[in-house]
């Protein structure tokens, strides 16, 4: 049963009960309905009580029905919010822990309101680029004024039911429980039983919290503040027309103002983006062979080895989740500078108020050293964050197979290196994995989980729950050199070199790109990252694959001893201190030297020829590494992008946006560039999954 009928002296209480949090889906609609038809026809029953079960009033839409039609199916939300509110007898809801989305919906259609403290309370559509589309934003501003209504809506941010209750005015909530929810709910209805009329939501004024402000300059004010916050993303602005026609508009034509801008919501790329996101996150923590009941590892304690960038960072994530840390060094003055580095970054934060005195004192006690593997033996989990050169992992993966305990998780941190032959290092291949931290690793919500060849079903399951403990969104790869991520962004880079050979300045690439939405440019990001990390890969790559073609003016860069942003020269100038990135004459004119080398005569490009060769090129590798199987799901590539390389979330990532785009167009675009001789042909042949899907009319994401 989604939801259970019970009739209590005088009071009939219907109890939703969907685990986990209530989700209003088409069963639950169905019982809530057939428990209001059955209480109104009984004469005994004077009152309802509508609840939830277990940990949560109701959160919501229930999600494995999104996009469904069982979603919109009769009942739908909407008419189960009329029969509710048309009751001819009271109706109270008893709201605790989690009342969102559709659940504070139905909550404000009932005729009174009783709330324990502590309740989670929010519309929280907006995230997914709606609106509340059962009447959350004509009734919200009439129970709770305008404008916390409107913060609400627009933010979609919980907030706390004690918080709500002392907003002035607000009808909201006509009682906060003191003790037992329940009883005093029951209490309250059989109190309520005989008042007529009964009180609606939709009968009060939304009114502005002073009565003075013309509700027109109000919305002309909030207008331009939640415009200039929310560019690329319609929602928040809609929500606000809606709020606003709850004051400018009679009720059942605001409730029409809402169905149609939630209509009009839904069909946006934006929207179809960001639930395409909330989708591929869930489905990101899901590997197919490992079941969800497989057996998890206990993991207490942590040790890393290398207190350098990575390590310290690393460390810093399970510090935060509360997880004892041992970092290891083989040099005392280099762990010293890694603790000292921790202790900067938190003593920032407490700086900055981000971090309680106590909290970091707190954190720093987790934490230990050493400088000898005996002390780390007894750890659950080793990762390893030492220097880029299979000789140093070989030397490190043959110590901590001699000291672990057995079934500790051994994981490296490699960006390249292969996870098969430094398992191999080991007797116990079976408990080694790759787990690819992104910098600022205590900052980044990636976290690529490489899965070798042995790697236990026991050992990915506690990984991805381990993941979710210290807030990581871990998305799993298999073994190839670059993983997901970094192996789609050599193809990026490449392409933005042929960019550079053709007549591009490095910040006219960066513009481009950066006006599509990604947090920052290729070539800033290279000098974020030092040039010189990629140098030395693609010496090693190039070498490899001899007749691979690439862009050499990043080699010449690097000969000019132009590192980045650490060496206060790169692609761009910097001044000492400073972030900020000043295009450089010297490297305009390297650029030119370089392309009068090759005999090129530099051409203009257009900025939406930058941005579907850079992007394209991500998607082309996207593609062959879901063939390959390295990638699970086109929606695990995109997870990747949006968490670690700031693709913008409002065009869902790589493989979403092909989508949105058109895999046939991509294929077209992709024909072009590669008739262009100063380009690589080579390159652009299209993936066998792309050429499949266009052929079949398919799309990745579905
Ligand atoms: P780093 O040079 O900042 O730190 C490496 C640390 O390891 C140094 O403190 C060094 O003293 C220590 N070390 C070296 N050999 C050791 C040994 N045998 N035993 C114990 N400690 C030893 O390097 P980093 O940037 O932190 O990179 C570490 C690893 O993380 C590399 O495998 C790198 O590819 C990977 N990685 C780096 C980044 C990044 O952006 N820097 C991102 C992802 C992954």
């Amino acid at each position: 049963m989604t939801a259970s009928y019970q009739v209590r002296g005088p009071v009939a209480v219907i109890t939703l009960n969907n685990p986990p949090v209530n989700g209003l889906g088409l069963a639950t609609r169905q019982a809530v309905a057939a428990a209001i038809e059955q209480a109104e026809a009984d004469a005994a029953v004077q009152a309802l009580v509508i609840t939830g079960a277990g940990a949560a009033f109701s959160g919501g839409a229930d999600i494995k029905e999104f996009g469904s039609p069982k979603a919109l199916a009769e009942p739908n939300l909407l008419s189960l919010v009329l029969l509710v509110e048309a009751c001819a007898k009271p109706v109270v809801a008893a709201i605790h822990t989690v009342c969102m989305g559709g659940g504070l919906e139905l909550a404000l259609a009932c005729h009174y309101r009783i709330a324990a403290a502590g309740t989670k309370v929010a519309l929280p559509e907006v995230k997914l680029g709606l609106l509340p589309g059962a009447g959350g934003t004509q009734r919200l501003p009439r129970a709770l004024g305008v404008e916390p209504a409107l913060n609400m809506i627009v933010s979609g941010e919980p907030v706390l039911s004690e918080l709500l209750a002392q907003v002035p005015g607000q009808q909201l909530f006509h009682r906060m429980a003191k003790g037992d929810l329940l009883e005093e709910a029951l209490a309250f209805a059989a109190e309520v039983a005989q008042q007529r009329p009964l009180p609606r939501v939709r009968d009060l004024k939304a009114q502005l919290t002073d009565p003075q402000v013309d509700p027109q300059a109000y919305f002309q004010f909030a207008r331009n503040m939640v415009g200039a916050q929310s560019r690329n993303f319609p929602a928040p602005l809609r929500c606000l027309e809606a709020v606003a026609a709850s004051v400018t508009m009679k009720f059942d034509d605001g409730i029409r103002a809402e169905r149609e801008g939630f209509a009009a919501l839904m069909m946006t790329p934006e929207s179809k983006a960001l639930r395409h996101a909330f989708f591929a996150e869930r489905a990101a923590s899901k590997i197919a062979d490992v079941p969800s009941d497989t057996p998890l590892r206990k993991i207490e304690r942590v040790a890393v080895i290398g207190a350098g960038t990575m390590g310290g960072g690393i460390s810093m994530n399970f510090l935060n989740a509360g997880i004892p840390v041992i970092i290891l060094e083989t040099q005392q003055d280099a762990l010293d500078r890694g603790l000292a580095t921790i202790r900067k970054n938190y003593e920032a934060q407490v700086k900055k108020g981000k971090l309680k005195e106590d909290k970091f004192q707190q954190r720093m006690g987790l934490l230990s050293s050493t400088l000898n593997y005996a002390d780390i033996a007894q750890a659950d989990l080793v990762i390893e964050a030492v220097f880029e050169e299979m000789g140093v992992k070989e030397a490190v993966f043959k110590q901590l197979d001699a000291v672990m305990k057995p079934g500790a998780i051994l994981a490296s941190n490699t960006s390249t290196l292969d996870i098969n032959t430094i398992a191999q290092f080991t007797q116990r291949p079976q408990d080694v994995l790759g787990l690819h931290f992104f910098s600022p690793a205590n900052v980044m919500k990636l976290l690529e989980v490489v899965r070798g060849a042995a790697t236990a079903k026991d050992v990915l399951a506690t990984v991805m729950a381990l993941a979710k403990k210290i807030r990581k969104t871990a998305v799993v790869s298999g073994v190839c050199d670059g993983f997901i991520g970094n192996r789609m962004i050599e193809q990026y880079f490449r392409q933005a070199g042929f960019l550079l050979d053709e007549g591009c300045s490095p910040s006219q690439v960066d513009r481009a790109l950066e006006k599509f939405g990604f947090a920052m440019g290729p070539f800033r990001m290279s000098d974020l990252a030092g040039n010189d990390i990629s140098w030395a890969i693609r010496k090693r790559r190039y070498q490899e694959q001899p007749g691979l073609r690439y862009s050499a003016s990043a080699d010449r860069l690097c000969e000019l001893g132009r590192f980045g942003q650490k060496t206060q020269a790169g692609w761009y100038d910097y001044i000492e201190g400073k972030r900020e990135a000043l295009p450089s004459a010297v490297v305009a004119d390297m650029l030119a030297q370089h392309r009068s080398a090759l005999g090129i005569s530099a051409r203009s490009i257009s900025d939406d020829e930058i941005v579907q060769r850079l992007v394209f090129a991500l998607v082309n590798e996207g593609a062959r590494l879901l063939e390959e199987g390295i990638a699970q799901r086109a929606s695990d590539v995109d997870m990747v992008y949006l968490t670690g390389y700031g693709f913008p979330l409002w065009r869902g990532g790589p493989m979403c946006y092909a989508d949105t785009v058109g895999l046939f167009n991509v294929l077209q675009a992709m024909k072009r560039f590669a008739k262009n001789p100063l380009d690589d042909a080579k390159f652009w042949e299209p993936a066998p999954l792309l050429a499949r899907l266009v052929a079949e009319g398919g799309s990745f994401t579905g």
